[in-house]
């Protein structure tokens, strides 16, 4: 299978206790390639905006107050199957349900402080891609 591409995102949690590394590493042990990635202060705009999705959810406030709450780092990640690979690799939402090798039972603090996002299709890669990163930007 052609490798296909991913965006991912080491939440505020994991930068603050330097883990950017650590969870970079689980990453590329899964089989994704870092093609592109900074680390940036997201603004309450970008995060609104990223997370627009959930705004009818009764935790979007919180969410939006966590994900500027600190410096993320964002991640364009290659590899066959990215989508499903990194899904598989970050573990479920809640750490207290994620399966053993997974970042988010590794990592995770909390359901909303847990370490990573990734995509959840294709579709939504592409666009999560475009909101963050010029084609420019991703080198490979
Ligand atoms: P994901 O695709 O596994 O990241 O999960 P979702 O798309 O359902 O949720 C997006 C993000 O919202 C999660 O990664 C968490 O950071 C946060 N989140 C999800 N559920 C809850 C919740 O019940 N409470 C809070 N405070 N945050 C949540």
């Amino acid at each position: 299978m052609a490798a296909t591409r991913t965006f991912s995102i080491i939440k505020p949690d994991a930068t603050r206790r330097n883990l950017t590394g650590a969870v970079t590493k689980m990453l590329e042990d899964a089989g994704l390639r870092v093609i592109a990635s900074k680390r940036i202060q997201m603004t309450r705009e970008q995060a609104d905006g990223f997370y627009a999705v959930h705004k009818e959810r009764p935790f979007f406030g919180e969410l939006v107050e966590f994900m500027i709450s600190g410096p993320v780092v964002v991640q364009v990640l290659e590899g066959e199957d990215a989508v499903a690979r990194n899904r598989k690799v970050m573990g479920a939402t809640n750490p207290a349900d994620a399966d053993e090798g997974t970042i988010r039972k590794a990592y995770a603090e909390s359901i909303e402080a847990n370490s990573v996002h990734g995509s959840d299709s294709e579709e939504n890669a592409k666009i999560e891609i475009d909101f963050f990163f010029d084609e420019d930007e991703i080198v490979g």
